[in-house]
């Protein structure tokens, strides 16, 4: 078994011109929200931890060696198919998904009426089922830049195991 653990935070801003937020996309859900992430793609926070957790896993390059964000061909992309690399260098080397763990950290838009929309859209990029996925929601208790809605956060652990002929 291979353990791989992935965080990602992106600054949230108004959209232009008061700000550089795109929309708020995460987990490829458009939540509607006032501000958004700031990045080079579509600042999926969820998305991009998911990658990382999983090419961590599997000792590879991080997402933002694998897809640099100076690369034009990345300019608001959408983190979907950073996620799909990953889970294609999974396969490809033995591994599945034994289960994932996820902690999603912001003030505003409140997560949990989402989890399980996030839960389902995971599993399918995952290719496994949605009881081996777990999503939590937490506010930063309005301190600091996340609590005081300047940022969003994610925490994965994630755990792979050989595929079984
Ligand atoms: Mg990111």
């Amino acid at each position: 078994m291979r353990i791989g653990h992935g965080y990602d935070l992106h600054r949230l801003e108004p959209p232009p011109p008061e700000g550089s937020g795109r929309p708020f996309i995460l987990g490829g859900l458009n939540l509607e929200h006032p501000t958004g992430p700031v990045g080079h793609s579509d600042g999926d926070v969820l998305l991009h931890a998911v990658t990382d957790a999983i090419l961590g896993a599997l000792g590879e390059p991080d997402i933002g060696r694998l897809f640099p964000d100076d690369d034009p061909r990345h300019d608001g992309a959408d983190s979907a198919i950073f996620l799909e690399e990953a889970v294609r260098r999974m396969s490809a080397r033995g591994f599945t998904l034994g289960n994932i763990d996820i902690t999603i950290i912001c003030e505003r838009p409140r997560i949990s009426p989402h989890v399980d929309e996030l839960k389902s859209r995971l599993a399918g990029w995952l290719k496994t089922s949605v009881d081996r996925v777990n999503i939590k929601g937490k506010t930063h208790e309005k301190v600091d830049a996340v609590g005081e809605g300047r940022a969003i956060e994610a925490h994965v652990v994630i755990l792979l195991e050989p595929i079984r002929e």
